[in-house]
Parts: structure tokens; sequence; C-alpha cells
């Protein structure tokens, strides 16, 4: 496996496979590569021939007073890992190398990037279909890799790819979790032993709303409660949302038709944790 610090470098490399006929498969990510990640390049290695890992810290996605400075980097234990799992490039620039000044191109979300996460993260979405455009210009995928744990990323990078037609197959991988059921995350690091205790909190939320949901729940804010009566066994968790959404848009719903997506984030021992599941009216639920 390669290392690739430039622009130019690995445009080069990937123009050159994709003239060999190759198909080249994208896995972005900001680093501290976990087994989540790793499964991501795993099913792209299974269908690409050139596999390129993106690690890099993006600071447009990241809010004042957010995490950027200490957000986990670790590119030697980051190489191994993307190694292990069938990576054979991972590209690691310098921001001038994806955001050579002047910066004055940005990309834009509309109303996707205020709801759920966005209304919590303003400017956040951007920074990150800005990052993914410029990747994708460089790099020149014909498969990009995503995780269904970043449920409102993937949609919205669905969206950028349809509406500038870019051309680019977005594969979605399920989210891979603790024993616990807690989602993996890099952002999983900051908890203390108190706080990673009571982090399963989200996911068992999530899960009381999906059953309640496939038991034939067709009042959202009943689905709703469900999950709020469990956080609040929890004092630890400070919830930002837990809602009802439909799986395509977003929309927040009141009454469940069909199915749903779940999504919820809340705050432990000053860690933000996000997750989400897939739910549907169980058909004999009537
Ligand atoms: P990040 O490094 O957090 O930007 O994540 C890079 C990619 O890995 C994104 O597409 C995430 O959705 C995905 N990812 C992160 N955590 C998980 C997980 N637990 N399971 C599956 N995919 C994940």
């Amino acid at each position: 496996m390669e290392l690739l610090k430039t622009a130019n470098e690995v445009a080069a490399r990937t123009t050159a496979a994709r003239g060999r006929g190759e198909t080249v498969g994208l896995v972005p990510t900001m680093g501290a590569l976990h087994a989540g990640h790793a499964s991501l390049i795993a099913t792209a290695a299974e269908q690409c021939a050139l596999v390129v890992v993106s690690v890099f810290v993006n600071p447009l996605q990241f809010g004042p007073g957010e995490d950027f400075e200490r957000y986990p980097r670790n590119l030697e234990a980051d190489l191994q890992r993307a190694a292990e799992a069938g990576a054979d490039l991972v590209f690691a620039p310098g921001i001038e190398q994806l955001y050579p000044p002047p910066v004055n191109i940005t990309v834009h979300v509309g109303e996707l990037a205020d709801v759920l996460e966005g209304a919590v993260r303003p400017g956040h979405f951007d920074g990150v279909v800005t990052v993914l455009t410029r990747l994708f210009n460089l790099v020149g995928p014909a498969r990009a890799y995503f995780g269904e744990k970043d449920y409102q990323q993937l949609v919205i990078v669905r969206d950028l790819v349809r509406e500038l037609r870019l051309p680019i197959v977005i594969v979605n991988c399920p989210t891979l979790r603790e024993e616990d059921n807690l989602a993996r995350s890099s952002r999983n690091a900051y908890l203390d032993p108190t706080a990673r205790a009571a982090a399963s909190v989200l996911y068992r939320a999530l899960a009381a709303g999906a059953a309640a949901t496939e038991q034939g729940t067709r009042d959202a804010a009943a689905v709703r409660r469900a999950m709020y009566a469990v956080t609040e066994m929890e004092p630890a968790a400070t919830v930002d949302y837990l809602e009802v959404t439909d799986p395509e848009r977003l929309i927040v719903l009141e009454r469940i038709d069909g199915p749903v997506r779940l999504l919820g984030a809340l705050r432990i021992g000053g860690v933000r944790l996000i997750d989400n599941l897939a739910a549907a009216p169980n058909p004999t639920a009537d």
C-alpha cells in the first residue's frame, strides 16, 4: 500500500488506473480509523481494482468551539488499518493540497443542511460537500463508500452526485457497533469510563422507537416518547434531538405510514454522539 500526500500525485495515480480500465473506489475519512471505516474499505476492495482511502480532518466541517483541534490524528495506525482492510492507496494531504488559496469556491447545501445535525451544526454540511467535491474531482472514483452511521450525510451526498450529475455510484455501508451496540466512532475515544458505560443509551432509545414502530404505533409523537422514555432514565445524557423521519428526504413525520428512519443525537460527558436506525410498521401489526 502506498501513501500519497499531494493532489498531483493522487490525480496522476488514479488517472493512470482509469486509463487501464480499472475501477477506482474512494473511501473518504477523517482518519482515526476503526472497524467501521475498515468495513467500508473492505467493501470497496471487493468491488474496485484501486481503493483510495482519504485521511483528512476537514476544517470546513467543524464549527467554532467544536473539536477540530483535538480530533484524534494517528497516521501510522491509520496506514496499518487501511492496509489490513484492503486499501491500495492512502491519500493524506495537507490542507494546502485540498484548499490551495484563495479558497473562493465552496458548495452550499439547501434545506437538508438546516435540519437535524444541520440545525445543531450550522455550516457543517457545506463543509462536507465542499471537501467531497474537491476529493471527487481529484480522485475521479467510479464508486464512493459512505457509512449509514452518518445517515443525513449519506442523503446529502446522494443529492450532491445526482444534482451535479457526478458519474459516481454512492455505496452505503451498514453501521458497525460495539458489543453494547454503541455505534463505532472516532469520537468514542473521548468518552471516559462513566460516559462510555452510559453511551449505549442512544442505541437503546432508537431501538425502543423502532420496536414501537414495528408494533404498529402510527403516531410519530408516541414513538418519540418511547425514545425519550429511555434517555430520561440516563441522567448523564442530554438529548439534542430524537426524531422520526421519512428515509428519503428526512422530513420529520407526524404519522407513520411506511418505512421510517429514526435519528438521534445526544451529549454525554461533553461528548456528542449520533446514531440512527431504520424501522417499518410490521404488516401484521394492524
Ligand atoms: P469519518 O472519519 O467519521 O468522517 O467517517 C468516514 C466514513 O466512515 C463515513 O462515511 C462514515 O459514515 C463512516 N463510518 C463512521 N463510523 C462508522 C461505523 N460505525 N460504521 C460504518 N461506517 C462508519
